[in-house]
């Protein structure tokens, strides 16, 4: 953050490195139910991050001095491939990826009625297949997805987004080059129904006015993106109808050709 070095962040008329204005997300695309062997799944594109996110659960927690005869364990594993960045990333866990994999759980158990499935764990892997910024908000977001998936009553989605400043100005969803050379990074995850914050990390310097600003500007964009992730759950529910549909009427037109045989 703030390091010393010739790039150009930002043009004269405010265009960003990739073009995009400095209120503009970076391209998203959500995929629900991408795993067959997972109870619920997600895969999330978003700019240059490639995320799998994977839910195993409610079930049976062990070793059972691990259960909580009150709730479940919402434990989540936040996890980049050596091959999801520029320089190999030395596989197994690290003290960023335990701190991540940490913050997401407390966000993502926040939603979750937890009560009702009592000495359970619920298991949610996020697995970073490309980095490029924003892993933990693209990793949270792709994760409610999943556990929507799977079927996990849940108060709501969880929505996450980054907003930050560069050459002096505050920008929404930093990649890459603006994460490294940018003056602020500020992570936050929202539960959109009520627009409370359950996640909410700052590295640099901001204002109150700048902080202010650049919440209000992801707060709007945390909006949109749950748009495209209940269009992602619909997309998945919607095919499973279809499916029914046509297995019921190839079972009606054997019936029928039985009858008249
Ligand atoms: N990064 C990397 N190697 C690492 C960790 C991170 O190259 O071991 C890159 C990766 O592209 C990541 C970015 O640095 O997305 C920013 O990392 P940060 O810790 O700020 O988390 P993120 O923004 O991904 O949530």
């Amino acid at each position: 953050m703030g390091e010393n070095i010739d790039l150009k962040l930002m043009d004269e008329e405010g265009r960003r490195i990739d073009g995009r204005k400095f209120d503009e997300l970076r391209p998203i695309k959500i995929e629900a139910n991408v795993l067959k062997r997972a109870d619920g799944s997600a895969y999330l594109e978003w700019g240059g991050n490639k995320i799998l996110a994977a839910v195993y659960g409610p079930r049976e927690a062990h070793p059972r001095h691990l259960q909580d005869p009150t709730k479940a364990r919402v434990q989540c594993r936040y996890n980049m491939a050596a091959f999801s960045v520029m320089d190999r990333k030395r596989p197994g866990p690290d003290r960023r990826s335990v701190e991540i994999s940490k913050i997401l759980s407390e966000a993502l158990e926040y939603v979750i009625f937890t009560e009702q499935f009592p000495r359970t764990t619920i298991d949610i892997f996020i697995e970073i297949l490309q980095a490029e910024a924003g892993t933990r908000c693209s990793g949270l977001t792709a994760a409610s997805v999943a556990l929507a998936d799977a079927g996990i009553p849940m108060r709501d989605l969880i929505v996450s987004c980054a907003f930050g400043k560069i050459a002096g100005k505050v920008v929404l969803d930093l990649r890459k080059e603006e994460d490294n050379f940018g003056e602020a990074d500020v992570p936050l995850a929202i539960v959109p129904r009520t627009e409370e914050i359950v996640l909410l990390q700052m590295d640099g310097h901001l204002t109150t006015n700048e902080f202010q600003e650049g919440l209000s500007m992801a707060m709007k964009a945390c909006k949109n993106i749950y748009g495209l992730q209940r269009e992602a759950l619909r997309k998945r529910y919607s095919t499973v109808i279809d499916k029914n549909e046509e297995k019921e009427k190839k079972e009606e037109k054997k019936e029928k050709e039985e009858v008249v045989q």
